[in-house]
C-alpha cells in the first residue's frame, strides 16, 4: 500500500482539519489565558518577548491581524488581550531603563526592552492609539544611536537576540507592519555597515582566513540563527538593496554563506558553533537540530541567498535542512520555536512557500498533530517558560495559525525572507 508521502506525490490533496486546529489554538489560548499571570514583575516580563509576557502580546497582536481566519469580534478579542498583556510589560521595561541595569537589558530586540517597546507599537497601532504608537516607536527609534557604535555590548554587539541584527530585524518589521519608514533606509545601512565592519575586524584579528565575515558571542563564534553568524547575516540580506550595496559587500556576505553552505554535514545540519569542525564534531546523535542551533535556523539564511541570488545550491541546501528535520526534529524540548517542535515546523512552511510542493504542507501538519498526542505529553519536557513566545505555547499558536495560511507564514519577530 502507499504511504500517504507516495499519494502526496502524485498530486493528491492534502486535508489539513481547519476546524480542528482552530479548536486546538483555542484550547491553547485558554491555558495560557489561565495559567500566565501578567504582572509587571521579574518573573512575567524578564526576557523581552523571548519569553516573557510581551512575547505574549504580540501572539495576540498577531492573531488580530488575521482577519481572514477569525471574525472582527474576535479580532477586537485578541487586541484587548493583547493590550492586557502589554501595559506590564512596558512598566517593567521602562523601569529597566530607569535603572542602572546593563545595557544589553535595555537595547535587545529579542530578549530585552527593544522588544517590547515594538510589540507596544504594534498593539497601540491595532487599538487606533496614535499617541502611545508613536511614543514607543520613538522609543524605540532612539536605540539606533546606541546600536550604531560598533561594540557597544561587552560580550558580542551583533546577534540577533541581544544585538545589532536583532535592533535592524526589529526596525525592518516595525517599518513594514506600520507601513512607515520608522527607521530611515539610511540608519539601517550604517547599523548593516558597522556589522560588516565588526564581522571583518574580528576575522582579521583571529586570522580566520576561508571566511571574511566572522562573529563572537560570550567568546564562542557560534554559527547558527540565535547568536550566530547566519542570523546575522540573514537580517543584512533583509535590508533592502543592501547585500549589492558594493561590489566588496557582495562578495564578503555571499563568501560567508558559501563557507557556512560547506559547513552543512552529510545529514543536512550545521555544526552549532566553530569549535565544533571537523574532529571536534559533535556525535550525530548529539547534534542539535533547533532554530537557535542548527539546520532548523540557517535554512533561514540559505532561504534568502536563494532568493537573492536564485543559485540552486542555496535552495538544495534548504531541502537538505527540511529532510533531515523531517527525520529529526519532533525534539523533546517542548513545543516552542526556539528549540521545540513548532520551530522546526515551521521550516516545512517555508519549504512550501519556496517549491510549492505540498509534501511540506503535509509534513508541518503532522508536526503539529505531533504536540497534541500522549507521546508528546509524556516524553516532553516542561519548558521554564511553558506558554512564552520562543519557548511555549505562545509561538506554537503562531505556528498552528500560520498553518491555516501558509502562503503568509512568517516566523515571529522575523523579516519575511519573501520580502
Ligand atoms: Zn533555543
Amino acid at each position: 500500500m502507499q504511504s500517504l508521502e507516495e499519494h502526496l506525490d502524485c498530486g493528491q490533496q492534502l486535508h489539513i482539519n481547519r476546524e480542528l486546529v482552530k479548536a486546538r489554538v483555542n484550547a491553547l489560548l485558554d491555558v495560557i489565558r489561565t495559567k500566565q499571570s501578567r504582572t509587571a514583575a521579574v518573573h512575567d516580563c524578564d526576557g523581552g518577548p523571548y519569553v516573557g509576557i510581551s512575547g505574549i502580546a504580540f501572539m495576540y497582536w498577531y492573531l488580530s491581524q488575521q482577519s481572514d481566519l477569525y471574525t472582527s469580534e474576535e479580532c477586537d478579542h485578541f487586541r484587548n488581550e493583547a493590550l492586557l498583556y502589554i501595559r506590564p510589560a512596558i512598566e517593567y521595561a521602562e523601569n529597566i531603563d530607569k535603572s542602572s541595569c546593563e545595557k544589553v537589558a535595555k537595547v535587545a530586540y529579542l530578549l530585552g526592552n527593544a522588544g517590547t517597546y515594538l510589540v507596544a507599537a504594534l498593539v497601540y497601532n491595532a487599538i487606533g492609539d496614535a499617541a502611545n504608537r508613536t511614543k514607543f516607536v520613538e522609543k524605540y527609534a532612539s536605540l539606533a544611536a546606541i546600536c550604531r557604535m560598533q561594540q557597544y555590548l561587552s560580550k558580542g554587539s551583533d546577534e540577533l537576540l541581544v544585538g545589532r541584527a536583532g535592533y535592524i530585524c526589529g526596525a525592518l518589521y516595525l517599518n513594514k507592519a506600520l507601513h512607515m519608514q520608522i527607521i530611515p533606509n539610511e540608519v539601517l545601512e550604517n547599523l548593516a555597515i558597522a556589522t560588516i565592519e565588526s564581522g571583518r575586524q574580528y576575522a582579521t584579528s583571529r586570522r580566520i582566513h576561508y571566511c571574511p565575515l566572522m562573529y563572537s558571542y560570550y567568546d564562542t563564534e557560534y554559527i547558527g540563527a540565535a547568536h550566530g553568524v547566519a542570523g546575522i547575516i540573514q537580517v543584512l540580506l533583509q535590508i533592502p538593496n543592501f547585500a549589492r550595496l558594493t561590489p566588496e559587500i557582495e562578495r564578503d556576505i555571499k563568501t560567508t554563506i558559501d563557507f557556512l553552505l560547506s559547513l552543512q554535514t552529510p545529514s543536512g545540519n550545521f555544526p552549532c558553533a566553530m569549535d565544533e569542525l571537523g574532529d571536534r564534531a559533535r556525535p550525530e546523535e548529539d547534534e542539535l537540530v533547533h532554530w537557535c542551533h542548527g539546520a532548523p535556523g540557517v535554512v533561514w539564511l540559505m532561504a534568502k541567498a536563494y532568493l537573492v541570488w536564485k543559485e540552486e545550491k542555496y535552495l538544495n541546501s534548504c531541502v537538505r535542512c527540511a529532510d533531515l528535520i523531517w527525520k529529526r526534529g519532533l525534539l523533546r524540548k517542548g513545543p516552542g520555536i526556539c528549540h521545540g517542535v513548532a520551530g522546526n515546523a515551521y521550516v516545512f512552511l517555508l519549504l512550501y512557500r519556496l517549491t510549492k510542493d505540498i509534501k511540506y504542507l503535509y509534513r508541518a501538519n503532522k508536526f503539529q498533530e505531533f504536540i497534541f498526542t500522549k507521546e508528546f505529553k509524556k516524553g516532553s519536557r516542561i519548558p521554564d517558560s511553558p506558554y512564552s513566545l520562543f519557548e511555549g505555547f505562545a509561538g506554537t499558536v503562531c505556528f498552528m495559525t500560520d498553518l491555516l495560511q501558509p502562503e503568509k507564514a512568517q516566523f515571529p519577530l522575523y523579516t519575511d525572507v519573501f520580502d
